[in-house]
C-alpha cells in the first residue's frame, strides 16, 4: 500500500489544520522534513506528541508543528500514521503536503483513510459508513444512531444472523460431498425453525428503515388545511423565520417550501405543502388527491382550520374523511384550532374540539406553539425508544430484502423437499447478501460506491 496524505480539516483559513499520512512509509516520510526530528522507528513513542520545526528543502522553518506518532496497528488505519497540526494556512497546508509528496507520498482519494481502516480489519463496513453518518450528524438522535451504528451495535445483529445460517449452509454444503448416498446431515425441521426465526428478525430490521431514515435524514411533517387557515403563519413560526410568504390572499403560497427544525434532538423536515393549494378550493375538494399524497409521505401530519369559521362537525368530518383514506393507521395526527385572538368567547362547538385533542393556538401571535411541538416531540420519543438496532442505510435495507427474498425461496424449497444442491445455492445467496452488509464479501464497486461518498482526508 502506498503511504498517502491530505487535509482532514475543512480547507481554508482556520487556527489549526491537521495533515494525516498513512502507511508505511509515513514515519520516514515525515521524520525527513521535521526537525528536531531524528526520529527513527525505534525512538517514536506511540501516541506521543512531538513539537519542532517542517523545514523545507531550502532549510527555510515552513511552520511549527506538533506532530503525533501511531505505530501500526493502533491507529485509525491500522497502519504507521501521523498527524501533523500546523497553523490553518493554506499556504502552509500547501506547502507541507507538496513536501510530503515530494518525499515519496501520494494525494489521498476520498475515504481512503477510512477503508484502509476496513481492508486492515479494523472496522466492518457498517462501522465505516457510519463513520459518515456520525461527521454528517446534525441532531442528537441521528447522532445516537450512528454512534450505535459505529460502536457495532447492528453489524453484532447481522452477525448473529448469518452466524446462525452458516451453520446450516455448511451441513448443507457437506450433504453435497456425500450426494450420492442420500444422506441428511442438516436437520430440515431445525432449519425450517431456524428460517423462520431469522426472517422474522430481518422483518423487524427492514421495519425499523422507515424510521432510520428518518431519524437520520429529518421526520417528515405535512400541515395541512384549507386556503387561509393560517398554515403559512404556523410555518414561519414553527421555523422562527419569515421564508413562507404569509398573505391575506388564498393560496398564495406557490414556492417549494421544505424546511426543518431541531425539536428536543430530533430533526422534523415539513413536506412541501406549497401544492396542495388550488384557487376555488372548497372544504370538500381542497386538492384531495395532493392532501392525501402528502399525508402519506408525512410521518406526522399537522391539521389547522381556522376556528372563527369552522365547526365542530366539519373538523369531525375532515378527520373520518382522513382516517379512511390514510395508509398507516398509527401516523400522528395533531388538529389545530388557529385564530383564537378573533374569538371572545368560547365556542358552543368547544368540548367536541377539545375531545377531538385539539391545540388551540394563535399563529399570529406565537400562542401555544410550544403545545405543538411538545405533542410532536412526546410522540417520536416514545417511537423511538423500545427499539433496538435500527436500519438506517438504503444499501443495508436492500441488501437485507435480498436476503429475505432468498430465504424465503429456501424456505419454498424445504417445503418443496427439493435436492439439497437446490437449497443450498439459495442459502449462499442469502449469506453472501447478509454478508456484503458488514462487508464480509464486497467488491471493488461496492467499495467505491461507499468510500467515494467520504471526504478526502477521512
Ligand atoms: P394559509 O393559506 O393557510 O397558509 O394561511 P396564511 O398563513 O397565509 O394566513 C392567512 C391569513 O390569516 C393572513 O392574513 C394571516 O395573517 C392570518 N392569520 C394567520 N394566523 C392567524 C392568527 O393566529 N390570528 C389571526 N387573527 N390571523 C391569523
Amino acid at each position: 500500500m502506498k503511504t498517502i496524505c491530505a487535509l482532514s480539516t475543512p480547507a481554508g483559513t482556520s487556527a489549526i489544520a491537521m495533515i494525516r499520512v498513512s502507511g508505511n512509509d509515513s514515519f520516514s516520510i515525515v521524520g525527513k522534513l521535521f526537525s528536531p526530528s531524528k526520529l527513527g522507528h525505534k525512538e517514536i513513542q506511540p501516541r506521543c506528541t512531538y513539537f519542532g520545526d517542517i523545514i523545507d528543502t531550502q532549510h527555510q522553518v515552513i511552520d511549527k508543528v506538533i506532530v503525533t506518532f501511531y505505530c501500526a496497528p493502533h491507529s485509525y488505519t491500522g497502519e504507521d500514521t501521523v498527524e501533523i497540526s500546523c497553523h490553518g494556512s493554506m499556504y502552509i497546508v500547501q506547502k507541507i503536503t507538496e513536501l510530503l509528496v515530494e518525499n515519496g507520498c501520494f494525494f489521498a482519494d476520498a475515504g481512503a483513510f477510512t477503508q484502509r481502516a476496513f481492508l486492515n480489519g479494523k472496522i466492518d463496513l457498517i462501522q465505516a459508513e457510519a463513520i459518515m453518518d456520525v461527521i454528517n450528524s446534525h441532531s442528537e438522535a441521528s447522532h445516537k444512531l450512528a454512534m450505535e451504528q459505529m460502536r457495532g451495535g447492528f453489524s453484532k445483529e447481522i452477525e448473529q444472523l448469518r452466524g446462525a445460517l452458516i451453520n446450516f449452509s455448511s451441513l448443507i454444503e457437506l450433504e453435497l460431498d456425500f450426494s450420492e448416498e442420500d444422506v441428511e446431515f442438516a436437520d430440515r425441521t431445525q432449519l425450517t425453525v431456524l428460517l423462520q426465526q431469522v426472517l422474522s428478525r430481518i422483518q423487524e430490521l427492514k421495519s425499523s428503515f422507515t424510521l432510520g431514515n428518518v431519524l437520520k435524514n429529518g421526520i417528515p411533517i405535512a400541515i395541512i388545511g384549507k386556503p387561509n387557515v393560517g398554515k403559512s403563519t404556523l410555518l414561519n413560526v414553527l421555523l422562527n423565520e419569515d421564508r413562507a410568504i404569509v398573505s391575506p390572499l388564498p393560496g398564495t403560497t406557490r414556492d417549494t417550501i421544505e424546511e426543518t427544525i431541531n425539536i428536543d434532538g430530533m430533526t422534523f423536515r415539513f413536506i412541501d405543502t406549497a401544492g396542495l393549494r388550488y384557487s376555488n378550493e372548497t372544504l370538500e375538494n381542497m386538492g384531495i388527491e395532493r392532501t392525501y399524497e402528502a399525508i402519506n409521505r408525512a410521518m406526522a401530519v399537522i391539521y389547522v382550520f381556522d376556528i372563527t369559521v369552522t365547526i365542530a362537525t366539519e373538523v369531525e368530518k375532515m378527520l373520518n374523511d382522513f382516517r379512511t383514506h390514510i395508509e398507516d393507521p398509527d401516523k400522528k395526527f395533531i388538529v389545530v384550532a388557529n385564530k383564537i385572538d378573533e374569538i371572545s368567547e368560547m365556542p358552543s362547538h368547544f368540548n367536541t374540539l377539545v375531545n377531538l385533542d385539539t391545540i388551540f393556538i394563535s399563529a399570529k401571535r406565537k400562542e401555544n406553539i410550544a403545545l405543538i411541538t411538545d405533542s410532536l416531540s412526546k410522540h417520536f420519543k416514545e417511537k423511538t425508544q423500545n427499539v433496538s438496532a435500527v436500519t438506517s442505510n438504503l444499501r443495508h435495507f436492500e441488501a437485507l430484502s435480498k436476503s429475505q427474498q432468498a430465504l424465503e425461496t429456501v424456505q419454498t424449497g424445504l417445503t418443496e423437499k427439493l435436492p439439497s444442491d437446490l437449497v443450498a445455492i439459495d442459502l449462499r445467496q442469502a449469506l453472501y447478501h447478509l454478508g456484503s452488509i458488514t462487508g464480509q464479501v464486497t467488491n471493488q464497486d461496492i467499495l467505491e460506491n461507499i468510500f467515494g461518498r467520504f471526504c478526502i482526508g477521512k
